[in-house]
């Protein structure tokens, strides 16, 4: 054993926490007792539908003290499971659950290779619990840790689409009679993308080729703007438009969709490009003023740098679970206020009331602060989560309990297991008529 070891092994004998440090954390703690994380526990459901959701369950020393967090993955469920139970957990055990930014640094470097979509998912289930854990202690909801109340409330934007312009007309005034100001509105058959696909079986194919429905970029990029036009013809231009591109474009068709868009003050197009040709937003900001939200795929906030730094973008999309966390989100929050940026966080579809949660304490204590995803949730999961948010007319509200302010009943979610996860969970490919895969 060398001199380096003998040292080493030397303070590893010394108690947990030694008596100059226990003073020095009543003090930081306002008298409370020193914690430690005496347990990590790994919840699946599927939330009484086809959800794949897992949490994580940070328990203290303290009886009854215990944070909650979301590894929301629905495409890498059960890798996400495992990182969780058999990597994390042995790690964090007996760590201190107060030291909130040490164990997020410490976490990410555990991994050796950082910033992956599955660890992310990680750091933001073990950060979001430990939040709840500290939040409960203080008696405070999480937000008034992050600064307190920016507004009010964090308003939403609703999700409508039809199949023709009247449909979508109709669509969105039915939004605005349920008190939303902002409505994304989506078009066509096919899901996102819709308005660019050619039926399965139509157009000309490559023979022995690919049959299914297929993407058409210069038809997508012909379609989109008169549904807009439209919409501002009947409607006006009071209501907030957002629509989502969902990364279908390549280089100089999303620009001239860009550009062909602006008439329409849009209040945001969403991820007009894939991640891969983020550069390509730089060709956008010279020809319009369109605004942009960017970065629902993003996991690495790196990515981000140029965009906000340069002010490429308007918005920013990233997931909370997929981020790092209330912990990154914030950062990333504070980065775009300075920049002039605001965020837009993504939160519909298959997220879960706890994401939509850790979303809500950055936002409301944010200034960059611009709109989050609205996402509602049949009563099964309400009963699942006491305390879950709360959308009216538009806006989302907390139920103010400290911490994350919701809890998960740990009986409903075992009554609903995870159900199968067919084709390994793969998210659908698009492709091409030629049968090339298109983004996303
Ligand atoms: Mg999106």
């Amino acid at each position: 054993m060398n001199r380096r070891e003998l040292l080493r092994n030397a303070f590893a004998a010394l108690p947990f926490i030694p008596a100059a440090a226990a003073q020095d954390y009543a003090k930081r703690t306002a008298g409370y007792p020193a914690l430690t994380i005496k347990d990590v526990q790994v919840i699946k459901t599927s939330g009484g539908g086809n959800y794949r959701w897992v949490f994580l369950k940070i328990v203290t020393s303290e009886p009854g003290l215990y944070g909650i967090g979301s590894a929301n993955n629905n495409y890498q469920t059960m890798a996400v499971v495992a990182a969780l139970e058999d990597h994390l957990k042995p790690w964090l055990i007996g760590k201190d659950p107060d030291r909130i930014e040490d164990l997020w640094q410490s976490a990410q470097m555990r991994t050796y290779w950082r910033s992956g979509p599955v660890n992310n998912n990680v750091l933001a289930a073990m950060d979001m619990a430990l939040w709840d854990i500290k939040g409960k202690r203080a008696g405070m909801p999480v937000y008034e840790m992050l600064g307190g109340k920016a507004h009010g409330a964090v308003a939403v934007y609703d999700h409508q689409g039809g199949r023709t312009k009247e449909e979508c007309l109709d669509t969105l005034q039915k939004s605005l009679a349920n008190g939303y100001r902002h409505v994304r509105i989506q078009f066509g058959e096919g899901g996102y993308g819709g308005g660019g696909f050619i039926r399965a079986g139509e157009g000309n194919r490559p023979e022995g080729g690919y049959q299914g429905q297929a993407f058409d970029e210069e038809q997508y990029v012909d379609t989109i703007p008169p549904v807009f036009e439209y919409l501002r013809a009947k409607a006006g231009f009071g209501p907030k438009l957002l629509h989502d591109v969902h990364s279908h474009m390549t280089g100089s068709n999303a620009v001239e969709l860009a550009r062909r868009l602006q008439p329409y003050q849009m209040y945001f197009v969403e991820d007009i490009l894939p991640p891969e040709q983020i550069a390509w937003y730089r060709n956008i900001r010279q020809i319009c003023s369109t605004p942009q939200a960017v970065g629902e795929v993003f996991s690495n906030p790196y990515e981000y740098l140029p965009l906000i730094t340069e002010r490429l973008i308007d918005f920013v999309r990233c997931r909370v679970a997929a981020i790092g966390g209330i912990t990154q989100q914030k950062k990333i929050a504070t980065l775009c206020e300075t920049f002039g940026v605001r965020t837009a966080f993504q939160e519909g579809g298959e997220n879960d009331p706890v994401n939509q949660m850790a979303s809500y304490h950055v936002d409301i204590s944010s200034s960059a602060f611009g709109i989050q995803e609205e996402n509602h949730f049949p009563p099964v999961v309400h009963e699942m989560f006491p305390g879950i948010g709360e959308i009216r007319k538009g806006y989302l509200y907390g139920s103010g309990k400290p911490g994350m302010g919701l809890d998960l009943n740990m009986d409903v979610a075992a009554k609903y297991p995870l159900g199968p996860i067919r084709d390994g969970g793969a998210y659908k490919t698009d492709r091409l008529l030629d049968g090339t895969v298109s983004k996303p």
